[in-house]
């Protein structure tokens, strides 16, 4: 089973992917995370993306999609793929449909966990504090919002007409959100 979490930042994708990580035995793949890691490591790319990252704005396609084709391809990975943090774009998410048929698989399940802005900067205020991340000051979070605004739409209008997307109301509490997203995934 392969799932997407879509939604702006601090919406809630990445505690709802460590949830769905056990209930299926799956493999969360966060760009946002993979993209920090290659900071963290100092490479090529993480020398590239870096002001990007900070700046909350979104890091080039041709970098985010090679390293997401890795994951994808990993055959230990097949059928278990629960993307948070993408796709982000139209572009993205046509890229996704056409390495899924490449490696003959699908998405079956796309939640879309719906929040507003008063409560992502609430929501990311406090993630400030919890793990430090550089790109979550007010600033921040308002570019990484109005980016979300700017590219998403068109995307929710691709999506949205599948019959295995469903909208979840994000600013619900964790435990109420999961809830939902097990009763859709009936297993
Ligand atoms: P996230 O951890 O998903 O909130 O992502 C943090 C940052 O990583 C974003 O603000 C972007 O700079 C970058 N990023 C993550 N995923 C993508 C993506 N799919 N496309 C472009 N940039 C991304």
């Amino acid at each position: 089973m392969n799932i997407i979490l879509f939604g702006p930042p601090g919406a809630g994708k990445g505690t709802q992917a460590k949830f769905l990580v056990k209930k299926i035995n799956g493999f969360q793949i966060s760009t946002g995370d993979i993209l920090r890691e290659e900071i963290n490591k100092d490479t090529e790319i993480g020398k590239k993306i870096i002001n990007n990252m900070n700046e909350g704005k979104f890091v080039d396609d041709g970098i985010v999609n090679s390293l997401l084709k890795n994951h994808i391809f990993d055959p230990n990975k097949k059928e278990k793929l629960i993307f948070d943090g993408y796709p982000r774009s139209l572009s993205q998410a046509k890229n996704l449909d056409i390495l899924l048929d490449q490696s003959k698989q699908k998405i079956d399940h796309i939640f879309f966990l719906n929040v507003n802005k008063e409560t992502i900067i609430k929501r990311i205020e406090k993630r400030k504090i919890l793990e430090k991340r550089s790109d979550d000051d007010l600033d921040t979070i308002l570019k990484r919002y109005d980016t979300y605004i700017k590219t998403t739409k068109p995307v929710l209008d691709y999506y949205s007409k599948n019959s295995n997307f469903q909208e979840i109301d994000g600013s619900m509490e964790i435990d109420q959100i999961t809830n939902k997203i097990e009763a859709f995934l009936n297993v």
